[in-house]
C-alpha cells in the first residue's frame, strides 16, 4: 500500500515537471548574496558582528526617525494607493519634477521587470554592456528578450565606437547603469546621447546617484524614450523594505501604472520612504561620511600589492587580484565575520568587490586583509 502511494507520488511528481515551461527550466537561476542570519549560523559566529560589505546597503543602517514613523503607523490594515498618488508627487519634488513622471516599484528590480514586459514581445533584443548589474539578464531572459551583450574596454567603459556601430533593427531597449555595478565608473554622457537619438527606449540605471551626484533625469525633457531608474535600496537604508522608482516620460509612466501589480509598494515602505525624503539631509551627510571613507579605504587598499583598485564614484569598490584567488580573500574575511562579493567569471576573472562601511568596519577589513594579502 505504502509502496503504491509512493510509486504515485513519484510518477505524479514526474508529471509536474513535464509542466514547467521549457524555458524556466532551462534558466540559471539568479543568485543574489547569502543572509547574513545564514552565514553567522554557519560560521557560527554572531549576527551582530558580522560586517556585511557584500551588497552595497547603508552601513549605519535605518535611522531611528524612520523606525518611529514605522511603528506609528496606523494604516497596515488598508490596501496601498494602486494610483502611488503621494508618493509620486514627494519623489516628484525630490527630483525636481512632475508626478506623471514617476512610477514607484517594490524596488528598481520591479521596475526592471516591468519595463521588460512592457516593451519586449519573444525574442526582442535588449541591448547591454557587460560587466554590469546581472540581474538585467535573468529578468530579460525570463521575459522571452535576447540580451545581447557587449563587452566593457578594460577600464569598464563603453567603448563608444562598437556602441554606435551596433546595429539596432531587432533592439527595444538599452541597459545602462551609471554608476555601474559592479566597476563604479559613470557611464558617458556622449553614449547616452547616442542611444536616445535612436527608436529605443534607453533605461538608465542609478541605483547609486547619491554618490555619484549626477543623474541624467534632465535629459527627460528632450527624450520621451528615456527612463531612469533610481532606489531606496542603497542611500536611503530601506533594502529590506522593497521601493524604487522610475523617473520617465508621462507616456511610459501611464503604461508602467497601467501593467503594475496594484498594490507592489507596500503601506510600511510608503511611510518609510516620505520620512526619508523629509529627512534627507541626514542621508546627505551620510553620504558625504561614505564618500570620504570610501576615498580613504581605497587609498588603504592600494597598498596592498595583490590589488588592483578601480576607482569609484559610488559606495562599493572593485579591486583585481593578482596572486591569490580572489575566493580564498572572500572566504578568509568570511571567517572573520567580514562578508565582500567575488568573481570569477569570463569578464571578471579574479575579482573582489567591496561595500563601503562605516569607518571603524573598514578599518577592520584593512586589519584582516594585512593578515591575508602582503
Ligand atoms: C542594488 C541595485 C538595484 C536594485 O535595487 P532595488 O531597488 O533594491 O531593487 C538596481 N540596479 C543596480 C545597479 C543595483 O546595484
Amino acid at each position: 500500500m505504502i509502496d503504491d502511494a509512493f510509486q504515485y507520488q513519484k510518477e505524479k511528481m514526474k508529471k509536474i515537471e513535464e509542466l514547467f515551461c521549457s524555458f524556466a527550466e532551462k534558466m540559471k537561476p539568479y543568485s543574489p548574496i547569502e543572509p547574513p542570519d545564514q552565514v553567522a549560523k554557519r560560521l557560527n559566529l554572531n549576527e551582530v558582528d558580522i560586517i556585511k560589505l557584500d551588497a552595497n546597503e547603508n552601513p549605519y543602517g535605518t535611522p531611528q526617525i524612520v523606525l518611529d514613523a514605522l511603528a506609528k503607523g496606523k494604516y497596515y490594515h488598508i490596501y496601498p494607493d494602486p494610483a502611488q498618488i503621494q508618493l509620486r508627487e514627494s519623489i516628484a519634488k525630490y527630483v525636481g519634477l512632475e508626478s506623471e513622471n514617476i512610477v514607484l516599484g517594490t524596488g528598481a528590480d520591479e521596475l526592471i521587470d516591468l519595463l521588460c514586459r512592457l516593451f519586449i514581445n519573444p525574442d526582442d533584443c535588449v541591448l547591454g554592456f557587460v560587466p554590469t548589474f546581472t540581474y538585467y539578464e535573468h529578468v530579460i531572459t525570463l521575459n522571452r528578450g535576447r540580451y545581447i551583450k557587449l563587452n566593457r574596454n578594460e577600464d569598464f567603459s563603453i567603448d563608444s565606437d562598437q556602441a554606435q556601430k551596433q546595429n539596432l533593427d531587432q533592439v527595444k531597449m538599452v541597459m545602462l547603469c551609471s554608476p555601474n555595478n559592479p566597476s563604479g565608473n559613470m557611464l558617458d554622457e556622449s553614449i547616452l546621447d547616442h542611444f536616445l537619438k535612436q527608436n529605443v527606449v534607453v533605461i538608465v540605471d542609478e541605483a547609486y546617484f547619491e554618490f555619484s551626484g549626477v543623474s541624467y533625469v534632465n535629459q527627460l525633457k528632450q527624450n520621451d524614450n528615456l527612463v531612469v531608474l533610481r532606489t531606496f535600496s542603497k542611500c536611503f537604508a530601506l533594502a529590506g523594505l522593497r521601493v524604487g522608482y522610475a523617473v520617465t516620460s508621462s507616456k511610459i509612466s501611464k503604461m508602467l501604472l497601467k501593467i503594475k501589480p496594484p498594490f507592489s509598494v507596500n503601506v510600511a515602505a510608503e511611510i518609510a520612504l516620505k520620512t526619508c525624503i523629509k529627512h534627507f539631509s541626514y542621508f546627505e551627510k551620510q553620504v558625504n561620511q561614505i564618500i570620504e571613507t570610501r576615498d580613504q579605504t581605497i587609498a588603504s587598499l592600494q597598498k596592498f600589492k595583490e590589488l588592483t583598485v578601480y576607482p569609484s564614484k559610488s559606495n562599493f569598490i572593485l579591486c583585481k587580484v593578482d596572486g591569490i584567488p580572489a575566493q580564498k580573500i572572500k572566504l578568509d574575511l568570511e571567517l572573520k565575520g567580514i562578508l565582500i562579493r567575488y568573481f570569477d567569471v569570463d569578464l571578471l576573472r579574479n575579482y573582489i568587490r567591496i561595500s563601503v562601511g562605516t569607518p571603524d568596519q573598514m578599518e577592520s577589513l584593512i586589519q584582516e586583509l594585512s593578515g591575508i594579502l602582503s
